[in-house]
C-alpha cells in the first residue's frame, strides 16, 4: 500500500495565508526533568485544514458535524498545469463523478512560498461541482479563491455542505484516482481544523 502525505508540516515558520505572520503558530514547551509537554496556539486555517459550513454561513455546521465518510472518500486528483484560474470549462471533460472528492493540482504546488497571484476555483467551477454533487474540493493553495467580491466560491460549496480542503501538497501526486484520508481534529462548535491528508493508491486486482 503506498500513502502520499499532502499535509503541510506545521510549525512556527510554515507558510501562512498573505504571509500574516502574527497568525503563525507558536509552541510553548514545558520540560520538567525528562518530561517534556508542550501546548500548541494554533490558528485553525493553519496549513493543510478543512473549512466547514460555520467558516462562512453563521447558521451553518461546524467541523464536528460532518460525518466521517466525507473524509475517507474515493479521490481524483486533477491536474491543470497552466490554469491562471479554474472555472466549469476548466473541469468539463475530467469526467468528474458524484461523491468523489476533487483534488485540484495547479501550479500552486511547485513553490512553498505564499503566491499572492495563486490559482484558485471561481464561481463558475464551483457551480459546477456542486452539480455533479462532489464528496469535497481541495486545492493546493491555502485559499481556495482570490479577490471574489463577497466570496462566493466559499458561499456555493459550503451551502451545499460540501467540505473544502485548502493547503494540500500535490507536487509528487499524479493525476488519478486515489482514497483520501483527511480527518479533522474532533473540535465543538469549530469551523475549521487541520487534518493530516493522505492518498492511498487504489489496490487493484
Ligand atoms: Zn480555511
Amino acid at each position: 500500500m503506498k500513502i502520499h502525505d499532502i499535509s503541510m508540516t506545521i510549525s512556527e515558520r510554515m507558510t501562512m495565508y498573505k504571509n500574516r505572520a502574527e497568525k503563525s503558530p507558536r509552541f510553548a514547551v514545558e520540560r520538567r526533568g525528562r518530561v517534556q509537554e508542550s501546548r500548541l496556539d494554533l490558528h485553525l486555517h493553519s496549513g493543510t485544514h478543512i473549512d466547514a459550513p460555520l467558516h462562512m454561513l453563521p447558521e451553518g455546521g461546524s467541523i464536528d458535524s460532518y460525518p466521517l465518510e466525507r473524509f475517507i472518500a474515493p479521490s481524483r486528483v486533477l491536474a491543470f498545469p497552466d490554469a491562471r484560474q479554474i472555472g466549469a470549462a476548466e473541469l468539463k471533460g475530467k469526467e468528474i463523478r458524484k461523491g468523489e472528492f476533487v483534488l485540484l493540482k495547479t501550479r500552486n504546488s511547485e513553490s512553498e512560498a505564499f503566491d499572492f497571484d495563486f490559482v484558485y476555483l471561481d464561481s463558475s467551477g464551483a457551480e459546477y461541482l456542486k452539480e455533479i454533487g462532489v464528496a469535497g474540493v481541495g486545492i493546493d493553495s491555502l485559499g481556495i479563491e482570490r479577490d471574489q467580491e463577497g466570496h462566493p466560491t466559499h458561499e456555493i460549496l459550503l451551502s451545499a455542505r460540501i467540505p473544502i480542503l485548502e493547503g494540500v501538497r500535490l507536487k509528487d501526486v499524479e493525476e488519478g484516482t486515489y482514497l483520501l484520508v483527511a480527518l479533522p481534529l474532533k473540535i465543538a462548535g469549530a469551523e475549521a481544523s487541520p487534518v493530516r491528508a493522505v492518498l492511498i493508491d487504489e489496490i487493484s486486482g
